[in-house]
């Protein structure tokens, strides 16, 4: 869980590039000139995510691809903690479910608290997980300004990408998934996962119940993930999923 430690883009689908991070990951979508990412990283992983952008950006064809558009599957700060220094850097787009784009701006706030965590720092993985979350900037202020609200259940394309954002709530009021149903991939976020740094588990499940805004709708939405057929899955902690 180094925050420096090095990452590589994997392409999973034609012009879909998944970055497993240090203690979260991000996607990068490829095509027509330009690149989509979803998900950000923390804020310590800015470098991380420039470098798997740059990394990206000559497979399209075209090195000097541009990142035009950010697709947000929910607004804790370690999926949207590189954003606004990003965007001093390039200017992109971001968007989120309509719910969820409060938690995006912090006018609202859905995140485990420090009283959440502390009854379970006697186990090492908890207390090594809030030791990288803390030196990774998880306490910062990552509020990203002017989110544009997603349409849910509409089609729409991302760098040559057709993207159907869906609602899957229960770990935040806002919870979105994406599936890429030209690319037969699925990106799940948090609302199901592969691993996590606090998890002893290999394979499909849930965070932690700590994490969920509304653990039962969090089971709910777990539920009907698990079911839903994609041949790539892309977790929001963990590997990536063939099925
Ligand atoms: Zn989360």
């Amino acid at each position: 869980m180094s925050p420096t430690r090095a990452v590589a883009p994997v392409e999973v689908a034609p012009g879909v590039h998944f970055v497993e991070g240090p203690a979260s990951n991000w996607t990068i979508l490829a095509g027509d000139g330009t690149l989509t990412l979803v998900d950000a990283g923390y804020p310590a992983d800015l470098d991380l995510v420039e470098s798997s952008l740059r990394a990206v950006a000559p497979a399209t064809g075209d090195g000097d691809a541009r990142l035009t558009s950010v697709l947000v599957t929910h607004g804790h700060s370690d999926h949207i903690g590189t954003l606004s220094a990003l965007r001093r850097r390039h200017g992109f787009e971001v968007f989120a479910a309509p719910a969820e784009v409060p938690n995006v701006t912090r006018e609202q706030l859905h995140q485990v608290t420090v009283g959440d965590v502390l009854p379970h720092l006697y186990k090492p993985r908890f207390a090594r997980w809030v030791l990288h979350a803390v030196r990774a900037g998880g306490l910062g202020d990552v509020a990203v300004a002017d989110v544009a609200p997603l349409d849910l259940g509409a089609s729409r394309t991302f760098s040559g990408h057709r993207v159907v954002p869906t609602a899957a709530v229960g770990h935040t009021p806002g919870h979105t998934v994406f599936a890429l149903p030209d690319d037969d991939v699925l990106i799940t976020g948090d609302a199901l996962v592969t691993g996590h740094p606090t998890s002893r588990l290999d394979g499909v499940q849930m965070l932690h119940p700590i994490f969920h805004s509304d653990l039962a709708e969090a089971g709910r939405t777990y539920g009907r993930l698990v079911d839903r057929g994609a041949r790539v899955v892309l977790p929001g902690h963990g590997p990536v999923l063939r099925r």
